[in-house]
């Protein structure tokens, strides 16, 4: 990048030098030249004086014509002038100077009133410019002027500055360079350095910062966004490991309970209704670990992106109550009334089995954590373009201490007593990944001791009302 970088800057500027520096010699060139030329019109200008009156000549015999007001100019530095009869070969006076067979063309080729300029490069090589204008007065064509002028110190002027542009251009470029690669350098190290400390981050180190929070440009911003994605990796990092260590741990008490079930029935031979009493124990206990491994592997699956959604069209009250009538069982056996408050015909785009989950999961809460005699409603309406999902209970509810928690993986209020009402601490988060792979939110509102409310909102099905999976009132009629 730094050479290229300085490749395009030089380049880009040796043109505009290129570009520049022909500009400047073409318009010295032009200037010169138009100086030589005002110079020759000036000194044949002088040859003949401004008009006056004719003099009142002898007519007999007529007077040589260039006896008539033609005056022999100044000597000007540089400048040659002759003046020839108006045949343009008799001279009447003039410098002397090499008369070029052009000279002579130029004089005798003059038609009407036209003068001739020209560049005529003469024996010893050196170019002239010659200018040849014929002499007019009242009595006609009375003679031939012509003016020369070497253009040796234009060429001169000319060379020497061409020979200061060769010189000059190239140190600038040099110049260019060690200023642009300085400067490149200069703006490039930093990204050097970021890509350094790049490399020394790995996973078992993630806390290592760029940390350029002073520069306020280009380089600080992807430092910021570097540093920002690290806060994030180091966060998921510390995530995946403590939901493994919690994981291990969760999975540990159980295993360690069976085995010492197991070792217990062992130790001495016992009845049969002993062994079937371990037997069922340790199944009770399996099934808590089966129960933890489906979540935990939901959730891993979740994690990786593995875990495909069939959307199709859900009527969510029919989805609602038939929840709650397959939960009214357990609902009776801990005497908590489980009601439905459905508005029909509220119709998301969702994954059935997923949906049916979100709300077994949700239902079983409010049984768990409401005392008997209470009440766990389950209500479904349209709200602000949303379909609104709510579970509220009339149980012990949820401190406000640890409200922002609970959907977090395995945070328990309670783990003591979740624990034994064969609680996972992972349902909630498993509630929220299916809410939020649905497009939608979930939020709780809690009063201690007075119950919570769980409100989940969806997107609606874009055209509501239509194409309602049959699958799902299937299932509302079967139960
Ligand atoms: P668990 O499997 O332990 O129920 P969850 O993730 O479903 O795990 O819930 C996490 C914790 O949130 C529970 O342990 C409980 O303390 C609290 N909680 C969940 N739902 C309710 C509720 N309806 N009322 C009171 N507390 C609740």
């Amino acid at each position: 990048m730094r050479v290229r970088l300085t490749l395009w800057y030089v380049s880009l500027l040796a043109g505009v030098l290129v570009v520049f520096a022909g500009f400047l010699h073409g318009s010295l060139d032009r200037r010169l030249r138009a100086e030589i030329d005002r110079s020759l019109q000036d000194q044949v200008a002088r040859v003949l004086p401004p008009p006056e009156p004719l003099p009142d000549l002898p007519r007999d015999p007529p007077p040589r014509r260039f006896a008539v007001g033609l005056r022999r100019p100044p000597a000007v530095a540089g400048i040659a002038t002759a003046v020839y009869e108006a045949d343009g070969e008799t001279v009447i006076f003039g410098d002397a100077w090499e008369d070029h067979p052009e000279m002579l063309a130029a004089r005798l080729g003059l038609v009407g009133g036209g003068q001739d300029l020209r560049t005529i490069t003469m024996s010893d090589g050196v170019t002239w410019r010659v200018l040849t204008v014929p002499l007019f007065r009242a009595d006609g064509h009375v003679a031939t002027v012509q003016a020369g002028r070497s253009e040796e110190s234009r060429q001169t002027a000319l060379r020497e500055l061409l020979v200061l542009l060769i010189i000059g251009i190239p140190t600038t470029l040099l110049l260019a360079i060690a200023i642009g690669v300085f400067m490149a350098s200069r703006a490039l190290n930093p990204i050097v350095r970021i890509s350094q400390t790049a490399a020394q981050i790995g996973a078992l180190d993630l806390s290592r910062r760029l940390g350029m929070a002073e520069r306020h440009d280009e380089v600080g911003l992807l430092a910021h966004t570097f540093d920002a994605m690290l806060d994030r990796l180091e966060a998921a990092f510390q995530r995946q490991r403590q939901f493994t260590a919690d994981a291990s741990h969760e999975l540990r008490t159980p295993l360690a309970l069976l085995i010492s079930r197991a070792d217990v029935a062992l130790e001495h031979p016992r009845d049969l209704e002993a062994y079937r009493a371990a037997l069922e124990a340790i199944r009770g206990d399996t099934r808590r670990m089966s129960q933890l491994l489906n979540d935990l592997l939901t959730l891993a699956r979740a994690d990786s992106g593995q875990v495909a959604l069939h959307r199709e069209p859900l009527d969510l009250s029919d989805l609602a109550t038939a929840v709650v009538l397959s939960m009214s069982g357990l609902a009776a056996t801990r005497r908590v009334r489980l009601a439905v408050e459905a508005v029909p015909g509220v119709v998301v785009d969702a994954d059935q089995t997923r949906l049916t989950q979100l709300l077994l999961n949700l239902v079983d809460n409010g049984l768990k954590f409401t005392p008997p005699g209470g009440t766990v409603t389950v209500s479904v309406r349209r709200q602000n373009e949303c379909a609104r999902l709510e579970v509220m209970d009339t149980g012990v509810g949820i401190g406000n201490e640890h409200l922002h928690r609970i959907f977090e993986r395995f945070y328990r209020v309670d783990p003591a007593r979740s624990r034994a009402d064969g609680g996972t601490g992972l349902g909630l988060s498993i509630c929220r990944w299916i809410v939020e792979a649905h497009g939608g939110t979930i939020s709780v509102v809690s009063t201690p001791s007075h119950g919570a409310t769980f409100s989940v909102r969806l997107p609606l099905q874009a055209k509501t009302g239509s194409h309602i999976s049959p699958g799902v009132r299937g299932r509302v009629a079967a139960s």
